[in-house]
């Protein structure tokens, strides 16, 4: 896993420092130096405020929801989408991307005898996509008892599905594609008296070696609570020191998309680019990106002289203090995991000098609708996490729990978290 460090010098900075490398002269040059200020002026706004900019942009999309086929009778009967259905609903709803990701996907289809991975992939690479259509995605919510549900994307399916969990979690890490676990708080409910929790997390403490295989987790999901897995994930981070990535999801089966998950992108969109977006922490969850407008500036000098910068998901070396800012109203600012109460959107941390070069992790908080990812500050090298201990019970699929949707599928309302 590389931790490269901002790679986006050419991302239209708030602070209009570009402003300063004009050397216009005389009316023209005046012309151009209130032209260009007022172009930095409307990028900094877009970019404050996770809009758009000239050097990349806040890309929407969702990374867990379901379709029929593959999720049909008799086991699975409540996606209300199939895959034209899913892509038609994305659109409408403004996504530029979603995951899908089925529960049978390691299940056969009884017509092909084929596994459902291979018949989706297929069915999709034979789709003519249509202009404004989203880039899709095919992943699968594996959907076994223990230790929860968890999604798998951006990896060949057919090499994954059939494979125990301590193999599966490596072939993911191999192809250097995602595993998140899904909803990691969903407990028994006024409306379901069903557990769909992350059991490691919520029984404990069988299953803790499987986190260092883990790429993140839902942060945001209906019916999760958003602010027990954000504690999980400080938690997390905490005792592994590694870039762990929070993504949000709609797990919809009613038929309704819409933006949860918010990626930095820069250049053009494609597979690729969304994958390595969401595994570097470029990444907001909420209805929208705001949260995702900050900055973590270091102690240490940059070439140019001025303090090194860190944006959203990125890893900045600091001596001894940073400054953090930020645009968003009334956000929360998170340090190693604790709010900090503080009024003008400027923060300044200062480790101190027996605390050199220590490892630290920002985020934000805008209320409850925008979660930012942290921006990292000397992150250590990653190394290869020790095998899972494989102590874990014999694994059933989840047939229960397959219908984890408040209603089976009859009711088109989704509790919101
Ligand atoms: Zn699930
Ligand atoms: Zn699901």
């Amino acid at each position: 896993m590389v931790d490269s460090p901002d790679s986006r010098k050419d991302r239209c900075e708030p602070t209009g420092r570009r402003l300063s490398t004009s050397s216009a002269r005389g009316g023209t040059g005046r012309r151009l130096l209130v032209l260009a200020a007022r172009v930095a002026c409307v990028c900094a706004l877009l970019a404050a405020w996770g809009m758009p900019s000239p050097a990349g942009e806040w890309l929407p999309g969702d990374t867990h929801s379901h379709i029929s086929p593959p999720d049909v009778p008799p086991k699975y009967n409540h996606a209300a989408n199939n895959l034209d259905g899913a892509i038609a609903a994305a659109k409408v709803a403004g996504l530029k991307w979603i995951i899908l990701t089925p529960h049978a996907m390691d299940r056969k289809d009884e017509t092909s005898g084929r596994l459902w991975c291979v018949e989706m992939g297929e069915r999709l690479a034979k789709r003519t996509a249509a202009e404004g259509d989203p880039l899709v995605v095919l992943g699968w919510e594996r959907t076994y008892t223990w230790p929860g549900h968890m999604t798998v994307s951006f990896v060949d399916l057919e090499k994954v599905v059939g494979l125990p969990l301590e193999k599966l979690l490596a072939e993911v890490r191999r192809q250097k594609g995602l595993a998140f676990v899904a909803h990691p708080y969903q407990l028994p409910n006024f409306l379901i008296n069903r557990n769909s929790s992350w059991r490691p997390w919520t029984e404990g403490p069988r299953g803790k070696d499987l986190d260092p295989w883990l790429s993140g987790l839902e942060v945001f999901h209906p019916i999760s609570p958003a602010l027990s897995a954000a504690a999980r994930w400080d938690q997390w981070i905490a005792a592994e020191r590694r870039r762990l990535v929070g993504v949000g999801a709609t797990d919809d089966h009613w038929g309704t998309l819409y933006a949860t998950t918010w990626v930095w992108v820069e250049g053009e969109l494609t597979r690729d680019a969304l994958r390595d977006g969401l595994r570097m922490g470029r990444v907001c969850v909420g209805s929208d990106a705001s949260a995702g407008a900050f900055t973590v500036t270091s102690d240490r000098k940059a070439p140019d002289g001025n303090g090194l910068v860190g944006r959203i998901g990125d890893t900045v070396a600091a001596d001894e203090q940073v400054t953090v800012t930020w645009e968003a109203d009334g956000a929360t600012l998170y340090v190693d995991g604790k709010p900090q109460r503080v009024d003008d959107k400027r923060f300044v941390h200062r480790f101190g000098a027996e605390a050199r070069g220590s490892f630290h992790w920002y985020r934000l908080q805008a209320g409850i609708r925008s979660y930012s990812n942290p921006i990292y500050v000397n992150l250590p090298p990653q190394e290869e996490p020790p095998p899972p201990a494989g102590d874990a019970p014999k694994a059933a699929r989840d047939e229960e729990s397959e219908r984890h949707a408040p209603s089976g599928g009859s009711t088109p309302t989704t509790p919101r978290q």
